[in-house]
């Protein structure tokens, strides 16, 4: 039999290289900010670079946007809904929606090499999942417009006004859909500040709600770091903020808004548990290990990154795992073949490597794959750490990479109360053959999400939000419809 691990290393039994073309892809040089309808520049004259976390090459330079900017994209948005979205018909809003959506898909190709360049996700993931369920959200949202009657039977629903999003860099256009999708659907007007590390699939966007002819002013975009969100979030005029992102901001932004009328949802951290039973079909379980965690590099906030296995199926769960893992091929993002592309930023990767040193300083044991990984840009090897103790740093806080931390149990009750015992209460996941054992455990972990002999499964009409400090509010489905309407 083939070592598995030299799969990834190019041996003759590995794959040939097949990478996706970007001869289609014509980035501009030098972006401006989407305010009114057009692409203006910053009031500073500032612009910052945006690169490919793969090869650490510039694709563009960005504009940062300041008080001033985001004070005029605000105005901008607080006259449109005024003078036209809020007025507009549930109806004719609808179609605009719709049209978004139609373009996400007429564009498919382009949006998903953009953002696996920009964010260094492989192009399977970003073709695959990204931005066929951008393009979902808009036509599921597109189909709520003139149904909000419906969706609130007895209320009077009417929309919330202008709505400030923040947004991070690990799933850029998604991030855009779910956010955007629900609040022009109810009627609002929005100003949205994508992650500085990925600015660019959110600049395209503009130019989509451009040629759908959305009316000037209903989407504005704002780019820049952390002060432009920080500006976004102070800015009086907002009535709805809307975040996802670190719980450390995400609390932040809930004390700059205290005492504000301001509407607030938090999406935040998460430290998901999977829970895998001796009778669980043990080679599917360990599929949805590894998609749970090392999917997207880790840089997914419901990513299954605790794994509590039952003592019996320890040792067979664990050798599984290792040689599955060593098939998983780590490289180019736009190489078809990719299972793992390139850390999203240097900072992040920093953050993975200090959380290894830890895991190893708290006396965990690691193990990493042995793939090769390329010499620019930025990689880290799937890794798992096994004698774990529930207080070790890396069972307890989020570390948003490619690591997994292992520990056993013998009983439901005792894989519930260390699945309980984080800060977190995302998601979660049960690999069992038994339904009863999954009711006990969708029942008894406290999390927004939990997935049944599956994991990271993800759709328009389900709600997805969490419990604890992964933040409140829920988006998607007629849930996620809610923060976005006032209800009389
Ligand atoms: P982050 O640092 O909190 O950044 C999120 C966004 O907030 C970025 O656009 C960021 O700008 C901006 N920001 C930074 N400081 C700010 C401030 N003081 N005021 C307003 N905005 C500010 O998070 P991240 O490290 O980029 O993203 C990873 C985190 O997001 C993880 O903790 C993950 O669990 C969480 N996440 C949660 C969900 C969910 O649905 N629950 C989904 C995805 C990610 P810059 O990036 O430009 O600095
Ligand atoms: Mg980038």
């Amino acid at each position: 039999m083939t070592d598995p691990s030299t799969i990834s290393k190019g041996s003759d039994w590995g794959y040939a290289p097949a990478p996706e073309s970007t001869d289609h892809i014509r980035l501009k040089s030098r972006y401006g900010l989407f305010i009114e309808g057009k692409f203006t520049p910053p009031a500073s004259g500032k612009y910052f670079q945006t690169i490919n976390p793969a090869n650490e090459k510039v694709l563009a330079e960005v504009a940062e946007a300041g008080e001033k900017d985001v004070d005029r994209a605000v105005q901008a948005a607080r006259k449109a809904y005024d003078k036209v979205w809020r007025k507009m018909s549930g109806r004719e809003r609808g179609k605009y929606v719709y049209r978004i959506a139609r373009i996400i898909q007429e564009r498919a190709r382009e949006l998903a090499v953009v953002e696996s360049m920009d964010g260094g996700k492989p192009i399977r993931e970003s073709r695959d999942i990204d931005i066929p369920l951008s393009a979902a959200h808009f036509f599921y949202h597109a189909g709520w417009a003139d149904k909000l009657a419906y969706a609130f039977p007895g209320r009077k629903v009417s929309p919330v006004g202008v709505a400030g999003q923040i947004i991070p860099w690990n799933f850029p256009l998604l991030m855009v859909a779910w956010k955007v999708a629900p609040a022009l659907a109810c009627g609002n007007t929005v100003v949205l500040k994508p992650a500085e590390t990925t600015p660019l699939t959110a600049l395209l966007f503009a130019e989509i709600c451009q040629e759908a002819g959305l009316p000037d002013g209903v989407f504005n975009l704002v780019t820049g770091a952390g002060a432009t969100g920080a500006a976004l979030v102070k800015h009086p005029d907002l009535d709805k903020v809307a975040f996802t992102g670190s719980t450390e901001v995400g609390k932040a932004i809930q004390k700059s808004l205290a005492a504000r009328g301001t509407k607030l949802t938090l999406e935040l951290g998460g430290k998901a548990a999977h829970i895998i039973f001796e009778d669980a079909t043990l080679d599917q379980a360990v599929e949805g290990i590894v998609n749970g965690i090392y999917f997207n590099q880790g840089h997914v906030c419901c990513a299954g990154s605790r794994l509590f296995v039952q003592e019996s199926v320890e040792e067979e769960v664990i050798a599984k795992l290792k040689a599955r893992m060593e098939t998983l091929i780590v490289g180019d993002p736009l190489d078809k073949n990719t299972d793992i592309g390139a850390i999203n930023s240097r900072a992040q990767c920093d953050r993975i490597n200090d959380y290894l040193r830890i895991g190893v300083e708290e006396g965990a044991e690691l193990f990493q794959t042995r793939c090769t990984v390329p010499g620019k840009g930025f990689w880290v090897r799937p890794s798992f750490f096994t004698k774990v103790a529930q207080s070790h740093r890396i069972v307890q806080e989020e570390i948003f990479g490619p690591v997994l931390a292992i520990q056993t149990f013998r009983t439901l009750n005792e894989a519930l109360e260390k699945a309980n015992n984080t800060p977190y209460g995302l998601s979660g996941g049960v690999w069992t053959d038994k339904g009863s054992k999954i009711f006990k455990v969708t029942r008894g972990i406290r999390a927004g999400v939990i997935w049944a002999n599956t994991f990271n499964k993800f759709d328009p009409t389900s709600p997805f939000g969490g419990y604890k400090e992964s933040g409140y509010g829920r988006e998607g489905g007629r849930h996620g419809l809610k923060p976005y309407v006032e209800l009389s």
